[in-house]
This record gives structure tokens, C-alpha cells and sequence, in this order.
């Protein structure tokens, strides 16, 4: 909401709350007075409720979330020596019913908001600020995945503003390369994410063949691999340095044959349609 202030107060806002974590209007000093006290009268910075949190001995961390009282959502934390990357949720629950997929089961509950997606990533930079030594200049996150719970393209209207907030340099500042958006293929929102947004892609692919992709990845008897790949090729656009990843998780028995290996090449992505 207009709350009558200068845009340069807007920036001063953001680099606090984003860059800094900071959840005080009270200790945002460099703050008019004036401005405080009406940020204090009409907002707040509230991040996700940690239900639990697990450690793991090379580092990773998941959490459980809440942010309504009721419905529970993760983000994982996952340590590399290159490079720190959060993994995070867009939906509570799922309507797509990927095969192999624990979220899928519990249905679908709801689209987590724009807050609720940036919340996460502000919500781990708070926690892990302890590992950096300038939380204003290095961030505790350097990489963000949207690949926990749901399907981000399913809740296109509030994950595309949250991917803005991650790019801003007067937010999270984090480069197109490093945010990831993963999905399992819902091709409309692939050309529509084309015309809003610049960042990485990732593909759920999981099979080589219409027929089995169409039972684990569903969506697929919507939309086939062939219309799948024509939207990549669309989205990969080079003047503007995108890119699109395909992602393939080996069941055993299932999708992990040298026959199906060997079906590759007529949908591998490294064939470009003519
Ligand atoms: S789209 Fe993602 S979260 Fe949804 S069922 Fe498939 S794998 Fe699970």
C-alpha cells in the first residue's frame, strides 16, 4: 500500500528487510521516524513458523513450515562447497499425482502466497546468518530452487512476483542463473513464464517415451513430450542467457533400461527440432 513516501524510502526498505533480514521497522535506523511509525502502524514482517528441523551430518537441513496455523510445507538447505542452495515449496500439496512422489499423495490443500514463497528464503538467510560474516553483503542462500512441495507454474500468480523479489538487486539480488524453477511440464505457463521471467528451467522428465511418461508424470496425457520440448526450446532464449535443465530420477525397473537409454536421442533435448 502508498504509504505518501519517496521511492528511494522504498529501496532503503527493501535493502533491510531482504538484505539485511531484518523484521524490526524499529531498528531500521536510517529510517525517517515518521516512516517507522507508519510501517509499524501498517505492515509487518512475519516469516513462516518452523514445525521442525532436521540436520544432517554433511550439512543439509529440512525444515518443516507452517504459515496459516494448520497446513505444513518444507525447505530444504543443502551446503555445497561452491555454493548454498535452498530448495523451497510453491503449493501445500500437490493435484498432479506424479508417480513417484511422497508430496502427491496428501493431494492438493492450497497455493502458498507471495510471502509465504519469498518468506522461505528470508526465513533460511535469517537462520543461517550465523555462517556468513556480513549477512548485508553475502548472503547465507546464494541459490534457490523451486522444487520442494507443488508445482510452481500451477501458482503462476504468485511465484512469478516472488522470482522478482529474488532477482531485484535491492532485494535478495540473487542472479538469473541461480534461481531454478523446476516443473513437470505444464506447457501454456512455459511460453507464459517465457514473457515474465529470466530464469533457470528445470524439466521433470523421468521417462524417454510418451507411454511410460504418461504414468509417472500424468500431466504428460496433456501435454506430450514432443509439445514439452518445443516450450523448452521456446523458453531457452540466448540473447537473454537462458537455460533448461532435464531432470530424471532413476526408478529401478521402471525407467533405467539400456533400451529406454537408447531411446533417448529421439526426444533428447540436445537435438534442437528443425
Ligand atoms: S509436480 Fe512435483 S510436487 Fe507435484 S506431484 Fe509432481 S513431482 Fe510431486
Amino acid at each position: 500500500r502508498d504509504v505518501g513516501s519517496r521511492p528511494f524510502r522504498a529501496r532503503q526498505l527493501m535493502q533491510w528487510v531482504y538484505k539485511r533480514a531484518e523484521p524490526s521497522f524499529e531498528r531500521m535506523t536510517d529510517l525517517a521516524k515518521t516512516f517507522r511509525a507508519e510501517l509499524q502502524e501498517q505492515a509487518y514482517v512475519r516469516a513462516p513458523e518452523i514445525i521442525t528441523e532436521h540436520c544432517s551430518a554433511d550439512g543439509t537441513r529440512k525444515w518443516l513450515l507452517r504459515a496459516d496455523g494448520s497446513q505444513a510445507f518444507e525447505m530444504v538447505y543443502i551446503p555445497e562447497p561452491d555454493r548454498a542452495t535452498l530448495c523451497i515449496s510453491s503449493q501445500v500439496g500437490c493435484a498432479l499425482d506424479c508417480a513417484f512422489c511422497s508430496t502427491a499423495q496428501q493431494g492438493f490443500n492450497r497455493n502458498l502466497s507471495t510471502a509465504e514463497i519469498v518468506g522461505q528464503v528470508w526465513l533460511a538467510n535469517r537462520l543461517l546468518a550465523g555462517t556468513v560474516a556480513d549477512l548485508a553483503r553475502e548472503r547465507a542462500v546464494t541459490n534457490v530452487v523451486l522444487m520442494g512441495m507443488g508445482e510452481p507454474l500451477a501458482n503462476f500468480r504468485n511465484v512469478v512476483p516472488a522470482l522478482d523479489i529474488f532477482l531485484d538487486d535491492c532485494a535478495f539480488d540473487l542472479s538469473r542463473r541461480r534461481v531454478t524453477l523446476s516443473t513437470s511440464g505444464l506447457v501454456p505457463q512455459i511460453y507464459k513464464l517465457a514473457e515474465h521471467s529470466n530464469v533457470a528451467l528445470a524439466v521433470s522428465l523421468h521417462a524417454p517415451d510418451d507411454a511410460l511418461r504418461n504414468e509417472l508424470v500424468p500431466i504428460n496425457r496433456v501435454h506430450p513430450i514432443a509439445e514439452l520440448l518445443a516450450a523448452c526450446w521456446h523458453y531457452i532464449d540466448e540473447r537473454n542467457g537462458r537455460s533448461v535443465t532435464f531432470e530424471y530420477v532413476m526408478l529401478e525397473g521402471v525407467n533405467d533400461s539400456r533400451a529406454q537409454a537408447g531411446r533417448w536421442p529421439s526426444c533428447s533435448p540436445a537435438v534442437r527440432p528443425r
